[in-house]
């Protein structure tokens, strides 16, 4: 009887190992089903997010936006209007603080106005911001620890996965990131970013399962390092959607990892 109960046990005793397994090493376990999913995250409030907004839409799927509040409705950005409807369409807004700025050379109280008061402005914006992009992939430990502080449950860097710049990272985070205030990512795509590689970062992500969340800027041609041509972004949503056969599926970032809103301390 003892041993019935502990076969019994077993299977249980061995997904919870499976699950702890490194992504490497999941491949060669063989788990029953690898999901892959993949965000599409776009920085900067850009004035070409409307339209690509639509043009995921038009694919099915939602992306997250990140938001500098103090540079809405300047030049080249958004619009209070645009980026309402852009959430209307079901996208993600998150905070990218309130100019843009490199966190790691700030003291922790301008980190916290940085972060925090862009949090407020999106909440009194009537937003839900729950995941926060650090400009420029800069992030340390204080950083890190005021993003908590603000009320955010989750934070994108930049780097720290698989790409042609590190062929030895791994291809994607575990569905549960083991730093949750520095989700890791492949390099920010470029202009020059081929559609080709774009698909080899989702198919090498696909062979371990899990998350791999890609960052866009721009959206347009010939507009900067940090954009990426319509044609190709739409080529690429196209070949993605078609993944679902193979387990791979879009979300937010916030969908992807669970995120969950709490209001900022203080208010
Ligand atoms: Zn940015």
């Amino acid at each position: 009887m003892k041993i019935v109960r502990w076969a019994a046990a077993l299977p249980a005793a061995l997904v919870a190992l499976a699950f702890l397994q490194p992504a490497a090493h999941a491949e060669s376990a063989k788990p029953p089903k690898v999901r892959t999913v993949v965000s599409l995250t776009f920085d900067d409030g850009d004035v070409t997010h409307p339209a690509t907004a639509r043009m995921l839409q038009k694919r099915g799927v939602r992306g997250t936006f990140y938001i500098n509040t103090d540079t809405v409705g300047r030049d080249a950005k958004l619009t209070r209007a645009q980026l309402a409807a852009i959430a209307k369409g079901g996208h993600e807004i998150g905070g990218h603080t309130l100019t843009h700025v490199r966190l790691t050379e700030l003291t922790r109280s301008e980190q916290r106005e940085q972060i925090c008061d862009d949090r407020r402005t999106l909440v009194a914006w009537g937003y839900r911001p729950t995941t926060l992009a650090y400009p420029f992939g800069s992030v340390d430990a204080d950083a890190e620890a005021v993003a908590r502080q603000c009320g955010y449950d989750a934070a994108r860097g930049v780097g720290g996965l698989k790409e042609w710049g590190c062929p030895s990272c791994p291809a994607a985070e575990r569905s549960r990131p083991a730093d949750r205030y520095d989700i890791r990512t492949p390099g920010s795509v470029r202009e020059d970013t081929l559609l080709r590689q774009l698909r080899q970062q989702v198919l090498n992500a696909e062979k371990s399962g899990g998350l791999v969340t890609l960052v866009f800027h721009r959206v347009c041609d010939d507009c900067g390092v940090y954009s990426v041509s319509p044609r190709t972004l739409d080529d690429f949503l196209g070949w993605l959607v078609s993944r679902k056969a193979h387990g791979t599926v879009v979300k937010t970032l916030q969908d992807a990892i669970g995120a969950r809103y709490r209001p900022v301390p203080g208010e």
